[in-house]
């Protein structure tokens, strides 16, 4: 699943190329991504409007309309959101065209069908409770090692499970949160309330610099993931346990394990991880 650095990157990537553009025409091929609206009330709205921001709060993409109206996508398992030349052949699983002047289409594909779009028209996201109800985000400078002490204070869930909480920690998904607590040294199943502030500090410092890197090497490339030009992530390269069991830790030159949390494989070294 697309998480904070790949959203990011999605969004880097598309605004320079669709901002001020008019919408000419939209398509929608699936009309169960729409939450909140029909596909003739989509069309009709989006008919003749340009972009003029493309915002992100955890995992949601925010589209700004020169109406003050928001698009607000959820890219979910597998979708992916690109701006391409217009006229490129249709691709199976094409949820979504946006055709815009300058000969520009955005799309979406997205092969599982989870992904979900909202048209705001007022302010604030009542609408739509994961974003109504989301923590702050690992950059922003609410998010400090007090701030984590407090959502991890007398929790006896898993140290993981707390993390991966929207509510407590915005875009911090499963791979960013499996990369964290290794380069923290934390075993992913350890109780959140059983960290000590010096342990809880390393995580901290360590979700930062995992999620800046995430953004600064464009993402992570693990199946379907792709920016919005349709190109792959670099972190992939990077990741030293998600996805590797039975690889070697770079650490101790043992193999790395794997074990499910709240139902998601966890990724982690039982000899550097306590
Ligand atoms: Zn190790």
């Amino acid at each position: 699943m697309p998480e904070l650095p790949e959203v990011e990157t999605v969004r880097r990537t598309l605004e320079p190329k669709i901002l001020k553009r008019r919408i000419l025409d939209t398509e929608v091929h699936y009309p169960r991504l729409l939450q909140n609206c029909t596909e003739s009330e989509l069309v009709s709205y989006l008919q003749s409007r340009r972009f003029v921001k493309l915002d992100r709060r955890g995992k949601y993409l925010i589209a700004v309309l020169d109406s003050g109206s928001r698009l607000v996508l959820h890219l979910r398992m597998t979708g992916r959101l690109t701006a391409l030349p217009s006229g490129l052949p249709l691709e199976k699983h094409t949820s979504l065209q946006i055709h815009m002047d300058g000969d520009l289409e955005l799309r979406l594909v997205d092969q599982r069908k989870f992904a979900t779009l909202h048209l705001l028209h007022e302010s604030g996201y009542g609408a739509i409770k994961g974003l109504a109800t989301m923590g702050v985000e690992p950059l922003d400078s609410g998010f400090t090692p007090e701030y984590l002490k407090a959502q991890l204070e007398g929790r006896t869930a898993s140290v993981k499970s707390v993390i991966l909480d929207q509510r407590r920690i915005g875009g911090l998904g499963n791979i960013y949160a499996d990369e964290s607590l290794y380069r923290a040294g934390i075993f992913p199943g350890k109780p959140g309330g059983s960290l000590t502030f010096d342990e809880i500090q390393r995580l901290h410092t360590s979700i930062r610099a995992v999620i800046r890197e995430g953004i600064r090497f464009r993402g992570t490339t693990f199946r379907d993931y792709v920016d919005g030009d349709g190109k792959s992530g670099g972190f992939q390269e990077r990741l030293q346990v998600y996805g590797k069991e039975g690889e070697t830790c770079r650490g101790c030159g043992r193999p790395i394990a794997r074990i499910k949390l709240a139902g998601r494989s966890s990724y982690y070294c039982a000899y550097c991880q306590v």
